[in-house]
């Protein structure tokens, strides 16, 4: 069967390896960004309804990952809005009933979070991406031109609310339009909204390639790093645009998550003991003992007593 609705899996910079899932016909969306990727909207509504068939979406999934495939995340994301197709929350269902081992991932605009049904349905996902362009209406207006329907104040309400009460993972993904967004007040009207949400990393993005409109420029490494300076003191930021950047929250975060392979590795070559670990990795005891702890009531490494102390090594 044509893979009709998923993309992918494509190699993501964010996400590694993502397979695409599409739910809603080239350009539906609540917003027309200046900068969007894909083009104008044609169909600007925050009407939910089910967009494209979510049986046949399943189905896809299904044949699609009863293949075993390695994937980072299944990523609802496409030309378009994803929260705006009523079925979404039954493929997260499906997703998580009958294959837990995947990890979900939601891009959205965020203007549907003030719908509960909405939040219902996305309870489920892993990884929330949010983006966050505008700091006021007029802002909101000039970047995301959005429906009649939105309302700025309700749409951040909205967010702060879910960023603080959901189980997933939350990176608010904010967009600078040099000239429009990034005056000295914007910065700090920001910088109140991210202390509010307290998502798990802010992600500053620019123009990278053509937008819907010719007169954005991507913002400098210099204005960027004014926003890092902002908002870093209370969340981590990653800059993921042409200028990179990652607050060392994050490459520490990075390292850490590399710990149990480093260990393996390591005691692979030689058996070595926690302090020997200190020595090599230069990350703090209780950290490493605390992963040690788990390789071995895991049974992936075993420890044995010497008068030099506990040795691990691997199983035999
Ligand atoms: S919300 Fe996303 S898909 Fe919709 S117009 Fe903006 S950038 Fe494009």
């Amino acid at each position: 069967m044509k893979k009709k609705y998923l993309f992918g899996p494509v190699a993501s910079r964010r996400l590694g390896i993502s397979l695409g899932i599409d739910l809603v016909p080239f350009k539906t969306c609540s917003l027309n960004c200046v900068y969007c990727e894909s083009g104008a909207t044609t169909v600007l509504d925050t009407k939910r309804k089910e967009y494209v068939p979510v049986a046949d979406v399943i189905s896809q999934l299904d044949e699609f990952l009863k293949t075993n495939p390695e994937i980072d995340y299944l990523t609802f994301s496409g030309a378009g809005e994803p929260t705006l197709n009523s079925g979404i929350g039954k493929i997260v269902d499906f997703v998580k009933d009958n294959y837990p081992q995947y990890k979900i991932c939601l891009l959205t605009n965020a203007t549907l979070l003030n719908n509960a049904e909405v939040r219902r349905e996305i309870e489920r996902i892993d990884l929330c991406v949010p983006s966050l362009d505008a700091s006021n209406t007029e802002e909101f207006y000039k970047i995301n031109r959005p429906t009649q329907q939105l309302d700025f104040d309700d749409y951040i309400k909205s967010l702060i609310e879910y960023c603080r009460s959901t189980q997933a993972e939350v990176w608010l993904e904010l967009f600078i339009v040099p000239g429009i967004n990034d005056s000295d007040e914007a910065i700090e009207r920001f910088m109140e909204i991210v202390k509010s949400a307290n998502p798990d990393k802010v992600q500053l993005n620019t123009l990278d390639r053509p937008g819907v409109v010719d007169w954005i420029e991507p913002s400098s490494a210099e204005n960027t790093m004014r926003f890092v300076r902002a908002i870093e003191p209370f969340v981590p930021v990653e800059a993921v645009g042409p200028f990179k950047y990652k607050s060392s929250a994050l490459r520490q975060k990075i390292e850490l998550g590399k710990l149990d392979h480093q260990i393996v590795e390591l005691i692979e070559r030689r058996p070595s003991t926690l302090e020997d670990m200190v020595e090599t990795f230069g990350i703090d005891a209780d950290i490493i003992k605390k992963r040690l702890d788990a390789l071995v009531a895991a049974g992936k490494i075993n420890s044995e007593r010497s008068s030099r102390g506990d040795f691990f090594s691997l199983p035999l």
